[in-house]
């Protein structure tokens, strides 16, 4: 490897959470970086994200652990109401650093996002405003050209640009991606006195939730779902997608027309729910990283800590590449090696995901209350392993290695 650095140039394309990661350790342990993102400054979208287990690990090593617990979205639990508000069931926030629908590193995204791009990256370049329109891995390193019509000569690409990364499917071909079958619209509404710091989800019947949950900046993170066979809908343009949700959720009760009245004006995310499926993360000198490479989707609750835990493997294994003389194609070989297990038990959602939880009829509303009311009783728990499936992602079933060729401090 050659350039700036003797360890070489890595171009690092999305800067939403894995990427920056990345792009600070990398920058630690003495590669030259370059971060592009599309968006033309930070993005600070998206709700409430959980960190857990091995994820929270690798913000501890990164030196941003309390910062992140500082930032707590304030959730305390998470409570299914019915029609008039009343709890029917109780899932309450987690006890430990892994469990819970409301993990205890819970954060707003766009905090998340910000804390990784403050980290100190000396030898970072910084690109906003632009992306990645073609590449050529002439073996030796690759030609990057973007759309500025900037062309970058590096000696590795790292893709980071979440699910519906273009540079991927670029490189990679195919359809990877996967719809569950459900869309998920997300959008900030001003709190209102009935707000409090529960998570309140109403199962709306019809395949529809309704959802609003505490934040710490003042407002509510509103979320809709609803199952659909129909894709193609997260293409549509705002106008369109507003009068989409007003006929789904029509007379769906509760809360929901606050919701609907918010959408005018207020900028929203329309997601259509999708995992990532694919059977290599690298090719050549490209390699994938965070949901781009596997997302898990929001419903796994193990995205964040899919990325962060990636990314500082990654880090890790090019460093330790570099220092041994090996080569990138061994260091992404052994970092796939590492992750895959855990992302392959993150995607395997429990059965009946994520049509149980948003019932079509009030019979199946009543058998997902009780299901849960059982699921969080002091017998059910003492069971561990046979509820924790549905109540616990496996963020603990991975141990962070160590890598001594990665400083173990920042500066
Ligand atoms: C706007 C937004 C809101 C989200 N909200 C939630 C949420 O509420 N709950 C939840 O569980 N998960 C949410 N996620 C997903 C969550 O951030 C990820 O599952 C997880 O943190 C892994 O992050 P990542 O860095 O792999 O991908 P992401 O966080 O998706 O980041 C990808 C980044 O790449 C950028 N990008 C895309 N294409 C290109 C390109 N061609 N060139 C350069 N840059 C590109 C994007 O703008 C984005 O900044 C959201 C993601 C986004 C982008």
């Amino acid at each position: 490897m050659s350039s700036q650095s003797h360890h070489g140039t890595v171009l690092v394309s999305g800067a939403g959470v894995a990427g920056p990661l990345l792009a600070h350790w990398l920058d630690r342990a003495g590669f030259a970086v370059v971060l592009v993102e599309r968006a033309a400054a930070r993005r600070e979208e998206g709700q409430n994200v959980d960190v857990r287990g091995a994820g929270r690990e690798v913000l501890r090593r990164t030196g941003i652990e309390q910062a992140a617990l500082a930032a707590h979205t304030t959730e305390e639990g998470t409570a299914f109401v019915d029609e008039r508000g009343r709890p029917r069931a109780v899932l309450p926030a987690a006890q430990g650093e892994s469990d819970g629908a409301t993990a205890e590193l819970e954060i707003l995204r766009g905090k998340l996002s910000g804390l990784l791009l403050d980290l100190p990256a000396e030898r970072t370049e910084r690109v906003f405003g632009d992306h990645v329109t073609g590449l050529d891995d002439h073996g030796d390193g690759v030609t990057v050209t973007l759309a500025s019509g900037d062309v970058r000569e590096v000696d590795l690409v790292v893709v980071a640009e979440g699910v519906g990364s273009r540079t991927r499917d670029l490189v990679f071909g195919g359809d990877p991606v996967r719809p569950l079958g459900m869309y998920c619209v997300y959008v900030t509404i001003p709190r209102t006195a009935t707000d409090d710091r529960t998570w309140r989800w109403y199962n709306a019947l019809e395949g529809r939730s309704v959802h609003l949950r505490p934040d710490d900046t003042g407002t509510t993170r509103a979320l809709l779902n609803f199952l659909s066979p129909t894709r193609g809908l997260a293409d549509l343009d705002p106008a369109a997608q507003v009068t989409v949700l007003r006929r789904v959720f029509r007379d769906a009760g509760w809360e929901t027309d606050r919701v609907l009245a918010a959408l005018d004006g207020t900028p929203f995310h329309f997601e259509d729910l999708a995992q990532v499926h694919l059977d290599r993360w690298s090719s050549g000198r490209v390699v994938l990283l965070g949901d781009a490479a596997h997302c898990a989707s929001p419903v796994s609750g193990m995205g964040t800590t899919l990325g962060l835990t990636g990314a500082y493997v990654l880090a890790g294994e090019l460093a330790t590449a570099h220092a041994r003389g090996r080569s990138h194609t061994d260091a992404f070989a052994a970092y796939e090696r590492r992750l895959r297990p855990l992302v392959t038990r993150a995607q395997d959602l429990p059965p009946g995901t994520p049509a149980v939880a948003n019932p079509r009829t009030a019979w199946h509303r009543q058998a997902l209350w009780t299901g849960v009311r059982v699921l969080t009783s002091r017998p059910a728990r003492a069971l561990g392993g046979l509820t924790g499936r549905f109540t616990n992602p496996p963020a603990d079933a991975f141990t962070v290695p160590d890598y001594p060729d990665l400083p173990a401090r920042a500066g």
